[in-house]
């Protein structure tokens, strides 16, 4: 590592080289904080050919890389490595060209997803997937998780939105994939690939162009089945709404004691529902929406974009509010089908009771992507381990309802234990040969998305007996 640090100092300005090991502390973790390690050394390239160039030194030393952008993960993608580089884009924040011709912006992957839209903006344009992290977290983070929001029901998820990516490959190659190479889809590959296939250093983004009409209403219901119920009339009504959110009892009392957002009061559930698209289409639409949602106690509807911003203020909050009625809590995040809400949420609730643990529900509830904040007070004996027992049994639940164990926060670190609990061996030997083709030396963000670390060039299959790396403790079978 010394030797590295002194090459790595050659390379690049003094200040962009970080060994203090104070300073190296405030990189130890991502948003899941319950995992960290203290990186090696951390560097802050500010060109794509300074990435390339720190990525070839790791490679001539045989050492693991991880990227970084802002460190908002919720699966510790970003935890770094102690025997490690932690190549953090936080200097690469250039909007480098936007063509509203083409509607297409290059981006620098350390720019902020909310930056975009701010960009174009007052041309009449925005990019649409629009994580609640949003102010903070990085396109670079982004296109590496496949990163959804309010807003991807309608509009899809990062990865319809990206164009093409110039990438640092694990050996230190820059390449751009395009969405337009004929062949394999390599782009589709590398997005929500967590960081495993390389480093994306250029990114081009699909611009769209602002609405004519919105309208943002918030409807209050006694009780979240009645909320559920609503959801699936409406995607069966045939509307594709481009947000439906919801919260339950627990998530909108967190959010009222953290930003005073003024739910109606006594609701066991709020719907969020934003409609948009020509004005004429709105119109109808809300017409229908306002029947179906007969059965709820109260409708708002947002007269202006103040009014907007306060429906949403509630929901965007929602995470980090729920540190106001808990002393910790897991953010947990699954997908199931639409028609498996309620059943989900009735389980969800069964568990709860069960393991004295409560669960404060946020939802993307018109993709059936569930946020669970599985609430605890860690100064209690074995709470945090009985919140852990729910947070996983949830998962199982999404699985056995025929979701996933993951709809936007990526499984990182924190889910890779998961993953043969969805996938056979031979999918996840499949998945392995896509990694070894990009990175056959296993140094890009090691230990990440996969249980086992399988190394390249073992032949995939049933494996007869122990393997090698389980029996010396190196690696643990699952
Ligand atoms: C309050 C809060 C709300 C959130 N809401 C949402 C939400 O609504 N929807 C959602 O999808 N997520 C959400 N997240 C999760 C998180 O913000 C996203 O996963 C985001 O995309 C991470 O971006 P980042 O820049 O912080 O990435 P990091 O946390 O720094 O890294 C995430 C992963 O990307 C890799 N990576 C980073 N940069 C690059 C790069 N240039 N090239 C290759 N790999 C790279 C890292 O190695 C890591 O595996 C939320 C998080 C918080 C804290």
């Amino acid at each position: 590592m010394e030797t590295l640090i002194a090459a790595l100092r050659s390379l690049l300005p003094h200040d962009s080289v970080i060994t203090d090991p104070v300073r190296l502390r405030t990189y130890e973790c991502d948003g899941l904080t319950y995992h960290r390690a203290t990186p090696g050394v951390v560097v802050l390239p500010a060109t794509a050919e300074q990435v390339a160039r720190v990525v070839r030194l790791c490679n001539d030393f045989g050492v693991p890389f991880v990227a970084r952008g802002s460190g908002t993960g919720l699966s510790g993608g970003a935890l770094p490595r102690e025997d490690g580089v932690l190549i953090v884009t936080s200097k690469m924040r250039a909007i480098l060209e936007v063509d509203l011709d083409n509607r297409r912006a290059v981006v620098e992957p350390g720019v902020t997803n909310l930056a975009i839209t701010e960009a174009v903006r007052d041309r009449g344009h925005y990019y649409a997937p629009d994580p609640s992290s949003q102010q903070i977290c990085s396109i670079g983070g982004n296109v590496a998780e496949n990163s959804g929001g309010a807003h991807c029901l309608k509009y899809g998820f990062t990865v319809n939105h990206v164009e093409a990516c110039e990438i640092v490959t694990p050996d230190g190659d820059l390449v751009t994939l395009d969405r337009m190479d004929p062949g394999y889809d390599l782009l589709g590959a590398f997005v929500g690939s967590e960081g495993t296939l390389g480093i994306a250093t250029k990114i081009t983004v699909r611009l769209c162009r602002a609405p004519e009409s919105v309208t943002t209403v918030l409807a209050a219901f006694g009780s979240i089945e009645q909320g559920g119920e609503a959801v699936s009339a409406i995607i069966g009504a045939g509307i594709v709404p481009a947000a439906i959110e919801m919260m339950d009892a627990l998530a909108i009392e967190a959010a009222e004691a953290a930003v005073a957002c003024a739910y109606p009061e006594g609701a066991g559930a709020v719907l969020i529902v934003e409609l948009d698209g020509p004005a004429a289409e709105v119109e109808r639409q809300f017409a229908q929406l306002r029947e179906i949602c007969s059965g709820a106690f109260e409708l708002r509807v947002a007269a202006d974009p103040a009014e907007r911003a306060a429906i949403w203020k509630g929901r965007k909050s929602a995470f980090a509010a729920v540190g106001r009625i808990s002393p910790a809590y897991i953010v947990q995040d699954g997908v199931v089908p639409r028609t498996s809400l309620p059943g989900v949420l009735a389980a969800i609730d069964r568990l709860s009771a069960e393991h004295r643990i409560k669960v404060a529900n946020v939802f993307h509830a018109g993709d059936g992507n569930l946020h669970p904040l599985v609430l605890f007070d860690d100064a209690e004996p074995g709470a945090g381990e009985r919140a852990e027992v729910v947070s996983g049994a949830i998962l199982d639940l999404c699985i056995e309802h025929g979701g996933s164990i993951t709809g936007e926060h990526g499984v990182g670190v924190d889910k890779s234990r998961y993953m043969p609990r969805m996938f056979s061996e031979d999918d996840l030997d499949t998945m392995q040969l896509v990694r070894c083709a990009f990175d056959p030396r296993g140094l890009a963000n090691p230990g990440k998305v996969f249980p086992t670390p399988r190394l390249c060039g073992e032949v995939p299959g049933v494996r007869k007996g122990v393997h090698p790396l389980v029996e010396s403790g190196k690696a643990e079978q699952f």
